[in-house]
């Protein structure tokens, strides 16, 4: 079911790198619904999971939200690491190749987390399954599309990008095999799914939002994020 579910997240990861190759006038509309989901998916899935699974409060909060809050730091930190390195490549303008294949390399190393969170959840149970499903498959859209843009933003050749974005398209399918040979304990998944969501919920709201926003700051733009907030709270809702 859980390999199953990774096509799922194969498909969604091509897409997503398909339509940042394709769409450049309607960009800031797919970049504004993909925020949208991604607030969407943290806040009204990923969250409430994370805090059922993740047992006993650490001197008062729940562990679950603790590791949300790591993984916010932990992805504004490397961000600014990676501006800092920028700068110092040329006053912040010059695009150093290597930063693009290092950012697409680091979400390829994410989303094979997606796909072991993916494959464990699955072990935990149906429900725990789907909601970590709905959450892996809705932003690999955003996964792709980050993926090829960020590699060819940076002055990478287009069959890099390609390259790029079909290991960021495998990576969770690879990761969801990988459960068939472990389990992974209810707890720890609880925790992770915190850190993942902390980290998300940075990624829509310093890069995805206001990318979406930087060239055309625009009503129908906030329109489509509150829409894919919508649409994950019609598919949380259906599927409870
Ligand atoms: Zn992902």
């Amino acid at each position: 079911m859980a390999v199953f579910v990774a096509l799922g997240a194969f498909l969604m990861t091509l897409a997503g790198g398909w339509v940042a190759q394709r769409v450049t006038d309607r960009r800031h509309l797919v970049l504004g619904f993909a925020g949208g989901l991604m607030l969407g998916v943290v806040g009204l899935d990923l969250l409430p999971e994370a805090v059922d699974a993740a047992g006993e409060p650490v001197f008062g909060v729940p562990a679950a939200l603790l590791l949300f809050v790591g993984g916010f730091l932990l992805a504004h930190l490397v961000e600014r690491l990676l501006a800092v390195r920028r700068a110092a490549h040329g006053a912040g303008e010059e695009r150093v190749p290597q930063v693009g294949l290092t950012a697409a390399a680091a979400m390829v190393g994410h989303s094979l987390m997606d796909g072991i969170a993916l494959g464990a959840a699955f072990q935990v149970g149906a429900g725990m399954g789907a909601a970590v499903a709905l959450a892996v498959i809705t932003h690999d859209f955003a996964d792709g599309f980050n993926t090829y843009t960020i590699t060819s933003l940076y002055g990478n050749a287009r069959h890099k990008a390609v390259f790029m974005l079909f290991a960021d398209a495998l990576a969770p399918i690879v990761g969801a095999a990988t459960t068939l040979l472990f389990t992974l304990p209810e707890e720890l998944l609880g925790c992770y799914l915190g850190f993942f969501g902390g980290a998300l919920l940075y990624l829509a709201a310093a890069e995805i939002l206001p990318e979406a926003h930087h060239a055309h700051p625009a009503r129908s733009t906030l329109l489509c994020t509150v829409a894919g907030v919508g649409f994950i709270w019609l598919v949380v809702g259906v599927a409870d």
